[in-house]
């Protein structure tokens, strides 16, 4: 806090009167203590408020926790950390780098680093990666980025996890200096430790290459140190989010134009900066190990996730929304589809069912023409059997015996056509035209009760889509039960009437009537009237009506029984007309 209050106050004299310059705070990693920090870095702080004259740049050294704190509480304005701390904290708080430290080591100069992995030269067993299984492994700590997690990178793409397929992994910090030694002295089978060390220990004498083996060797033109992994870029020099880029950019220029043989570069073990490398790779490790910024794929934080692929998350649901909704109308489609098919088997079905009460019905059907065969045939033979036989009666006769043969095949034909789905015979057709087929079928019945047929035509010219056999039919069963009731109520009343009248129903319909002059149905009757095998005569089946509602409804119409204006029974059917 003090230091922000600083801060604010050198800003606030930057910004006045006083020639006081505004200070700046750079916070660096200090991993081998704060005066190794101050000693390394404190030439480059000088170096920047010479060049950029109305700040003063101060060094404030830090732990990798305090780093965290203070840049989270945007007490710092600059931040010099190592590359795994800087792509921790670019995730956490957006803080950006400016450039990349070119290191000066052994003489040479170099931007990446990698990590080495190596053995004792004269070990039994190990030349390669792969051989590591099984054997002791030592590092400096399970959060050293050079230190061990670029090892553990490449253990793992090699099917190794260094926590639980080794024999010992062993951890014992800095200096890395200790891991070398334990190696060569078989102490442990192998190291690992950052490039450029071991060249390091073998310049001073410590080491001789040649006692090393290194695991993994690896090449590259452009660096010089033995190394068993990919390379990383080398420490950046970040702005926090708040600091203005206007300063940003000129504190980025200055560190470029760093010397390379000048007293900030050689302080901190450099030849200067060059402009910002890709830290990528570093967040591909991160990723692929599931540690730092990337520590909630192992164990999955909601929120964290949410962050870092809302996009995603947002897009996929999206797609799984549209899917849905896709499925849900491809479903429907589908639900429609099959109930319309169930509509049509329904309708089938009952077209067969009533295909039982049609074969019970065929009977009653075809008893009448059979009948009137019979009779006009054995009329026939007793005209022939005359001395002189009137030929004209002769040929009525055996004509109406045709007409009744042929009557019988149509039933039987429409039979099939009844079953048969689909497939109904439907026409246009007039239905005045049905009328005068039913009447002569029922002549000589008419004939011989002396009944009056009257038909009344008041739509002339009403034309039907329907099956003509059918409404004959409908026709014939209307007409018999009339010509029934008639028969009954007095074979010897001299007014027997039947009446057919076409006059215009609802809008769209046809009415058809048949009246008789006979009594008026009981209750108890009309109640049953339309009921399969429902009758109140001895010799009926009680399937004439129930038949004629199957065919009038199949052809989109309806029967009904009813007292006419003169209060005479009457059975009316309707049918949309065309
Ligand atoms: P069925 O003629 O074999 O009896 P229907 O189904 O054609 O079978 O008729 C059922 C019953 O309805 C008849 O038995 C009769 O009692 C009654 N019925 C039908 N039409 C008339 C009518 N015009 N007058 C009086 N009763 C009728």
């Amino acid at each position: 806090m003090p230091l922000l209050a600083l801060a604010m106050v050198a800003d606030i004299g930057a910004a006045g009167a006083t020639d006081e310059p505004a200070e700046k705070v750079i916070g660096v990693l200090a991993f081998r203590g704060d005066d190794a920090a101050i000693m390394r870095w404190s030439a480059t702080a000088r170096y920047l408020s010479e060049r950029i004259g109305d700040y003063r740049f101060r060094i404030v050294p830090l732990t990798l926790e305090g780093m965290s704190n203070q840049v989270e509480t945007d007490r710092l304005d600059f931040i010099l950390t190592n590359t795994g701390n800087y792509v921790m904290l670019e995730n956490a708080f957006g803080i950006s780098r400016l450039a990349t430290l070119k290191v000066r080591h052994l003489g040479e100069e170099f931007t990446q680093f990698g990590a080495v992995v190596f053995t004792r030269a004269g070990h039994p067993q190990l030349s390669r990666l792969e051989d590591l299984a099984d054997n002791s492994l030592m590092a400096v700590s399970e959060n050293a980025f050079g230190g061990f997690q670029m090892a553990w990178r490449e253990l793992k793409e090699i099917g190794i996890d260094p926590f639980s397929d080794l024999s010992q992994l062993r951890f014992i910090g800095f200096p890395q200096d200790d891991i070398v030694l334990s190696v060569v002295d078989g102490r442990v089978d192998a190291g690992t430790v950052r490039s450029g060390t071991l060249e390091r220990m073998a310049a001073d004498g410590l080491i001789s290459i040649d006692d090393i083996r290194v695991l993994g060797a690896r090449r590259s033109d452009t660096f010089p140190f033995m190394h068993s992994t990919r390379l990383y870029p080398e420490w950046p020099f970040a702005k926090a989010r708040h600091t203005p880029e206007e300063l940003a950019q000129r504190v980025a220029v200055a560190l470029l134009q760093m010397e390379s043989d000048s007293e900030a570069a050689s302080r901190a073990f450099a030849a200067g900066w060059t402009i910002p490398l890709d830290y990528g790779p570093v967040h591909e490790l991160f990723r692929e190990l599931e540690i730092g910024p990337y520590a909630y794929l192992s164990r999955p934080d909601p929120t964290l996730i949410w962050r870092e692929y809302r996009g995603w998350i947002l897009f996929i649901l999206l797609l799984v929304a549209l899917l849905l909704v896709l499925l849900y109308l491809i479903l429907r489609a589908e639900i429609n589809r099959r109930e319309q098919q169930h509509q049509v088997q329904l309708a089938h079905i009952a077209r067969v069912n009533s295909t039982g009460e049609m074969a019970a019905g065929i009977a009653h059907e075809l008893n009448q023409p059979l009948t009137a065969i019979l009779n006009y045939s054995s009329g026939c033979l007793r005209l022939l059997q005359k001395d002189r036989p009137d030929y004209r009666e002769l040929e009525s006769a055996i004509v109406q015996v045709g007409n009744n043969a042929r009557r019988a095949a149509d039933i039987i034909k429409s039979l099939r056509e009844f079953i048969k789905r689909d497939q109904l015979r439907q026409r246009d057709i007039e239905i005045r035209d049905c009328i005068e087929p039913a009447l002569e079928l029922l002549r000589s019945r008419l004939r011989q009760q002396q009944i009056q047929v009257e038909v009344c035509d008041e739509m002339d010219g009403a034309r039907i889509h329907a099956d003509r056999i059918q409404i004959e039919q409908v026709l014939v069963n209307l007409l018999q039960n009339a010509i029934d009731a008639l028969q009954a109520d007095g074979g010897n009343r001299a007014d027997k009437r039947i009446y057919i009248r076409i006059d215009d129903a609802d809008p769209g319909y046809v009415a058809v009537a048949v009246t008789d002059n006979g009594p008026a149905l009981s209750q108890q009757v009309v109640d049953h009237l339309f009921d399969p095998f429902f009758t109140t005569k001895p010799e009926g089946m009680g399937m004439g009506l129930s038949i004629s509602r199957s065919i009038i409804e199949s052809h989109g119409g309806t029967i009904e029984y009813l007292l006419d204006d003169r209060q005479l029974p009457t059975i009316r059917f309707i049918l949309p007309i065309v």
